[in-house]
């Protein structure tokens, strides 16, 4: 087990003045904490069943997609506007300033599908809430939600659905 998260560091001021930033690259460069965090991220849901693993462009598909074949189940990424190829759904979220949007493929799930959100930090929330919307719009059932770090002090969990949240770091 190596001390993931003192690879993960504090830049301020990015990407905006005011902004303190939980930079993740160096913890994925190492090989030993990667493997431990996955492993952690997995732990919780091991006996849980779940069919998918919906991830957040674009952290959450360093995540998603390890975790998708660690819980042996399939990966559905989502995705800014403009990628993905034919009919889809859309969630819009507030951000600081402006707003974004996701998308998902139309019938990217079964109507039913057990669905774990995934992304690597959870902040104020909107961003895994608008996941949420979409995997709804499926159909699908939520399992729950998966990040790497969750900013405790911006009070996301408040906001989440009462699905189980599980959270490999609480900051
Ligand atoms: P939220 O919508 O919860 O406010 O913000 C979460 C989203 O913004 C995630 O998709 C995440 O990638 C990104 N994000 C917000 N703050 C940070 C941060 O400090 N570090 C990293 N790596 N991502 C962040």
């Amino acid at each position: 087990m190596t001390d993931w998260p003192r690879l993960i560091r504090d830049i301020h001021d990015f990407p905006r003045p005011g902004v303190l930033f939980k930079d993740i690259m160096p913890m994925l460069a190492d090989a030993d904490a990667f493997a431990t965090v996955i492993d952690a991220l997995a732990a919780p849901w091991r006996d849980v069943p779940i069919d998918v693993v919906m991830a957040i462009e674009s952290r959450g598909f360093l995540f998603g997609a390890p975790l998708a074949r660690a819980l042996g189940t399939g990966l559905v990424p989502l995705r800014k506007p403009g990628k993905l190829p034919g009919p889809v759904l859309e969630a819009s979220y507030a951000l600081e300033y402006g707003q974004d949007t996701l998308q998902v493929q139309a019938g990217a799930v079964a109507p039913g599908a057990r669905v774990l959100l995934v992304d690597d930090v959870l902040a104020t929330g909107g961003t895994l809430l608008a996941a949420r919307e979409l995997a709804l719009q499926l159909q699908a059932e939520i399992t729950g939600a998966s990040v790497l770090m969750e900013i405790a002090a911006l009070g996301a969990r408040a906001r989440w659905d009462g699905t189980p949240l599980r959270a490999a770091l609480v900051v």
